[in-house]
């Protein structure tokens, strides 16, 4: 019996999609699914002459596969993954690879690793991005685990990945969960790029009165700049024209503005705040979805709590201009504070994360590529260690030129009563990480006052404490 290179365990969107793509690349594929059914019509509607082998138990997956056995396990993350796994081993050979491509919890993946690999398994945990589209036709991969094991999955996912000017959008990330670390800050990322984008809709539609032409015509035009560049950019200038054919209205407006969220931006937040890093855009983000889901409230509120209306009173020209400004400035800063997280992340775990690589891999492939990641790739390749996006020189200048358009769109959404979050967010970044002087010099001494959790003095070495009276 002829064996078939590579097995993928989990026929939904992602796994048929990253199945036919490996096929597709010269490497014949197994696949299994636990229910018949999904195996059944992909074997009839997506395999049809293709070298695809079909099992119908792990037993026959196992067996058609040449040994290292190289198998994808593309399911739910969480307990479906465990399953799988339990399900497996009992039927593995020593050496044998199995990768796990779903969003799994990175902590999760540094357990496996830890049961698995002592067994004599091999074990990835890697991040895919990209969508179903992205899986098909070439993802961003992000895997991680033990390097010398990668050498058995990087003549398949080099083949496999989103090709960009600089290479296959795959690179070996790091050591046990540090892939599916990077995959989950790249959500984070993405949900502060979403934001950031719907914010700039609001402004332009209802500051500046834009129609969806208009819209379409002014996203189209920023797609065409080395600054903004972009797939969300992309897909936006596209959504704007599209017609509802029942209503002849543009579709956008009728649907409902309460945004869904899997899990990744939050989990994304919860380990900056556990690892002491300061998102400020990406946890707008997630929190700006948080509110939106609050739709019977907010139309209640609408009724009762008044604020002010109206349009942008000068230039609609100049205010496209400054909300393009904005967006780019909101948008390093976003960058700024995920690549912060990862650097951080990286010292903490011992991961030896390359930023500047992490930039060039997320160039195609995935929902956040950019022309934009190039300039990020750039300063961190030439400044490995450097502390803070914002201080690379063509970011810093670049914010330095633009900031007083980016403060009058925040000054006209307050006077509008536009709601803003990730925009003022990344300004209150920008201004407190630019700042010598904060006013936690007062929080220090109400910490002191209260709790006697003394304090630092800028004139002389020491810890203190006073004893705080009123003073009359
Ligand atoms: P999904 O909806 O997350 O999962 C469905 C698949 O999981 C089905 O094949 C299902 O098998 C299987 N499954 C669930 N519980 C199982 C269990 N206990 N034992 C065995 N199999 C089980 O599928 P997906 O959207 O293709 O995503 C797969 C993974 O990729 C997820 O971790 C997801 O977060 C990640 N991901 C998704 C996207 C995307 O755009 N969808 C993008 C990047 C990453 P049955 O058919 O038998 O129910």
């Amino acid at each position: 019996m002829t064996l078939q290179s590579f097995g993928v365990i989990g026929l939904a969107v992602m796994g048929e999609n990253i199945a036919l793509n490996v096929e597709r690349n010269g490497f014949p594929i197994a696949v299994y699914n636990r229910s018949r059914d999904k195996t059944d019509k992909f074997m009839a509607e997506r395999a049809e002459g293709r070298n695809v082998k079909a099992a119908y138990t792990l037993e026959d997956f196992v067996a058609s596969l040449e040994r290292p056995r190289r198998i994808l396990i593309m399911v739910q993350a969480g307990k479906p993954v465990d399953a799988v796994i339990a399900q497996l081993r009992p039927l593995l050979d020593e050496g044998d690879i199995i990768i796990d491509g779903g969003n799994s919890w990175f902590e999760d993946t540094d357990r496996r690793t830890q049961e698995l690999e002592p067994a004599g398994f091999r074990f990835i945990g890697m991040g895919v991005s990209g969508g179903e589209e992205g899986a098909l036709n070439g993802p961003s991969l992000m895997p991680g685990g033990t390097e010398s094991s990668y050498q058995y999955l990087s003549p398949i996912f080099n083949k496999i990945a989103a090709q960009v000017d600089d290479g296959p959008c795959v690179t070996y990330i790091g050591p046990g969960g540090s892939g599916h670390y990077v995959k989950m800050v790249h959500n984070g990322i993405e949900y502060g790029d979403m934001q950031l984008i719907a914010e700039a809709y609001d402004l332009l539609k209802n500051a500046a009165g834009l129609d969806h032409k208009q819209l379409h015509e002014v996203f189209a035009e920023w797609n065409t700049t080395d600054e903004l560049n972009s797939f969300l950019i992309e897909i936006t200038a596209n959504i704007f024209p599209y017609i509802d054919p029942d209503t002849s209205l543009p579709l956008v407006e009728l649907i409902v503005d309460s945004a869904g969220q899997k899990g990744t931006g939050r989990w994304t937040v919860q380990t900056a705040l556990e690892l002491g890093v300061s998102i400020p855009t990406i946890t707008a983000a997630v929190n700006a979805r948080i509110i939106s889901s609050y739709k019977q409230e907010r139309v209640a509120a609408s009724k009762v709590l008044t604020g002010p209306s109206g349009k942008y009173s000068g230039s609609t020209k100049d205010f496209i201009n400054m909300v393009r400004d904005a967006l780019y400035c909101s948008k390093i800063c976003s960058y700024a504070q995920g690549m912060a997280l990862l650097s951080k992340a990286s010292q903490t775990y011992n991961w030896n994360l390359k930023l500047g690589e992490l930039a060039r891999i997320w160039k195609g492939g995935c929902i956040i590529r950019a022309g934009f990641l190039n300039k990020i790739k750039k300063a961190f390749n030439e400044d490995p260690a450097l502390p803070n996006l914002l201080l690379a020189p063509e970011f810093k200048q670049t914010i330095l030129d633009r900031q007083t358009a980016w403060r009058e769109v925040l000054a006209t959404a307050a006077k509008l009563g536009i709601p803003v979050p990730a925009f003022s967010a990344s300004l209150d970044y920008f201004d407190s990480y630019r700042r010598d002087r904060l006013p936690q010099n007062l929080t220090q001494a109400q910490r002191d006052y209260f709790g006697a959790h003394t304090y630092e003095r800028l004139d002389k070495p020491g810890t203190f404490h006073t004893e705080w009276v009123p003073v009359t």
